[in-house]
């Protein structure tokens, strides 16, 4: 049978990774398999090799033919991944020159997504879990801005229903509600 693809999304620091890791251990304790893929660390990889940029967090401000060509790499080579895949990504990205789709028309006729998944939570939820994330160097935005993309990437999904015909999920991931939002994620997977 072929394979379910469903993309998650959600801006940075919601804890897409999080929920997705903790519905993917469910899942296996079901007997159900998933590859877990991570969208920006594809790009990441080219990016590198090719010495454009040191860290992760540099890719959104690159020229956006540049993001464009990542992009696209990054979609060719998902898309060869068989089986179940889950595809943690962004439905837009925040770049100094605004939003950029995460999701255009050359990606997702490669991807082709069963499902898109927009993980949410409250702005000020999402403000304070930046602050007390010193691992990447993520956006400083205030509540409003991070309200703003979040509503942004709602608009940008019903493009993608448009143009896929997939379903569009969200699931909230409310400080100390891991359980609940895993488990919602961990349905729609099954
Ligand atoms: P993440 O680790 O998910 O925050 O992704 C790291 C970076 O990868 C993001 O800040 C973007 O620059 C890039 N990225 C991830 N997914 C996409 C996408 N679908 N389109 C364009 N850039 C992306
Ligand atoms: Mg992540």
């Amino acid at each position: 049978m072929e394979g379910k693809k469903v993309i998650i999304t959600g801006v940075p620091g919601v804890g897409k990774t999080t929920v997705v890791n903790e519905a993917l251990k469910k899942l296996q304790e079901q007997g159900i398999e998933y590859k877990s893929i991570n969208f920006g660390s594809f790009m990441f990889e080219v990016a590198r090799n090719d010495k454009i940029v040191e860290n992760r967090d540099q890719m959104r401000t690159l020229d956006r033919a540049v993001q464009k060509r990542l992009q696209q790499r990054a979609a060719q080579a998902i898309a060869q991944v068989p089986g179940n895949v889950l595809i943690d990504t962004h439905a837009s990205v925040k770049t100094p020159k605004g939003y950029l789709a995460g999701l255009p028309e050359w990606v997702l006729r490669e991807l082709m997504p069963d499902i898109i998944v927009l993980v949410e939570t409250d702005d000020d939820q999402i403000l304070m879990r930046r602050l007390s994330d010193d691992t990447r160097s993520r956006d400083k935005e205030g509540a409003r801005s991070i309200a703003e993309h979040q509503q942004f990437n709602r608009s940008i999904a019903a493009a993608y229903a448009m143009m896929t015909g997939c379903t569009i999920r969200m699931i909230t991931n409310a400080d100390f509600l891991l359980e609940r939002s895993s488990t919602e994620l961990a349905e729609v997977l099954r």
